[in-house]
């Protein structure tokens, strides 16, 4: 029988990851990524084009545990668990809030330290090609044609069986599905927007207790910091792009943090607060919910794809992670029922591929809708609710 064929689009953390699984099942994988590889030094920029670290939960480690637990433990050779919350007041007082009785936590990683990770992962991968500067422009999603850009504008056609849309919030994948499927989708930018800022260390040690995510809940803004292994943190201002655009020059940027922030602004620094809100880009936010993810079992997207969300519970990553796993599994248990009614196969047939996907869609969507919104409401948890007394006494009433 001839090998099965993936095209999976996009090599960022979820294509990624996504490759290495495909490749593991026997599928013959081919991964291409519209930008130039991150692992050499002079591209090493291009992977900051979002936030410098970010949290990785037991749902991401699962994924990763799944696939390889080696590759779980070189994860976790890379991150700074963060056991709770520190709550910073006006005043400069901090209050530390345990996420677990049990002692369970999240944790820092730096993104390029995670996506260099899983492109390893992935080149290891017998079955796998890794292809770079190769941007997806089109797809005729039932003959299998999929079509590339390459970096010297030449189009480049390639056969699959099965086409991944792994290629995040604007996925082309997910448009040229769109025209194939009826498909429910909705994108919402929420007001406000992002900057991020660095904070060094003093005296070669973290300036803030590393073991925490720190939180600076202001009612309609905040700033919170996420520590690095290099004993820095990364802080980010999380404000309506409306109020950003009150605060323009860097007078006003040293002033605004001197009035809200005072103790960060001693860390960060004023002249680095400053050059930073000058120089670091104000990121958008939105979210997506879409359905079915699914054509036909000819393609499926994950990741950013299929749900972006806004990043205030930590899950977006995480959310994709778990997509390749639950994909996975509904892949292998429909492999089992085929081989446990008749032939002893290790391929799906593209009824049970079509079925198989089917099932992934109607699942996952459910699911990723409900984190979506949880994303969103745990914003106003961290901004406000966070010092909000009565709604903490309310909460804990509840939990008797
Ligand atoms: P992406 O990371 O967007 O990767 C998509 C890849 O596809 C990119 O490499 C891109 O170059 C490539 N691509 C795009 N178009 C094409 C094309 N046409 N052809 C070929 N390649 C293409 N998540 C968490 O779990 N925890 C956090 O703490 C967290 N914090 C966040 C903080 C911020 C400020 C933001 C903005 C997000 C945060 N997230 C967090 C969310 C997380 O960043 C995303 O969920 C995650 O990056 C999604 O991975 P992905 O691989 O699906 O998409």
């Amino acid at each position: 029988m001839q090998e099965r064929t993936v095209v999976i689009v996009g090599g960022g953390l979820v294509g990624s990851l996504a490759t290495c699984y495909f490749a593991k099942r026997g599928w013959k994988v081919d991964l291409y990524e519209k930008r130039p590889d991150i692992r050499l030094s002079e591209n090493a920029h291009l992977v900051e084009h979002r936030s410098i670290n970010l949290a990785i939960s037991e749902r991401g480690f699962s994924a990763l545990r799944k696939l390889d637990p080696d590759l779980e433990l070189a994860v976790k050779s890379l991150v700074v668990p963060m056991h709770g919350r520190m709550i910073h007041s006006r005043s400069g007082e901090q209050i530390s809030q345990a996420y677990d009785v049990f002692g369970r936590h999240i944790n820092s990683v730096g993104r390029s330290a995670l996506i260099r990770v899983l492109l390893d992962a992935a080149s290891k991968c017998p079955r796998a090609a890794l292809h770079f500067c190769h941007e997806f422009v089109d797809a005729d999603l039932d003959s299998g044609l999929v079509t590339f850009l390459d970096n010297r504008g030449e189009r480049k056609s390639i056969q699959a069986d099965l086409v991944v849309g792994a290629d995040g919030a604007y996925s082309k994948v997910r448009q040229r599905m769109m025209t194939k499927v009826k498909m429910n989708y909705m994108q919402t930018y929420i007001e406000h927007d992002y900057c991020e800022f660095s904070m060094p260390p003093v005296d070669g040690d973290y300036a803030m207790n590393p073991n925490h995510l720190h939180i600076w809940p202001r009612g309609s803004f905040m700033l919170i910091a996420l520590p690095n292994m290099d004993k820095t943190f990364t802080c980010t201002l999380f404000m309506p792009w409306a109020q950003f655009e009150h605060v323009r020059s860097s007078g006003e940027i040293e002033q605004f943090f001197r009035d809200n922030f005072p103790d960060a602004l001693d860390l960060i620094g004023r002249e680095t607060v400053r050059a930073e809100y000058a120089r670091n880009p104000k990121g958008s936010l939105m979210y997506i919910k879409c359905a079915p993810y699914t054509y036909r079992g000819r393609a499926v997207i994950l990741g950013d794809s299929a749900h972006a969300m806004v990043p205030f519970y930590g899950q977006g990553m995480n959310c994709g992670f778990e997509d390749v796993e639950m994909l996975d599994e509904i892949m292998v248990g429909a492999l089992h029922r085929a081989n446990a009614r008749s032939s002893n196969t290790s391929e799906l047939t593209d009824e049970q591929l079509h079925q198989a996907l089917d099932e992934y869609s109607r699942k996952r969507t459910k699911d990723a809708s409900v984190i979506v919104d949880l994303a969103l409401e745990n914003y106003v948890e961290m901004r406000s609710r966070v010092v909000d007394f009565a709604y903490m006494f309310r909460k804990y009433l509840e939990g008797f």
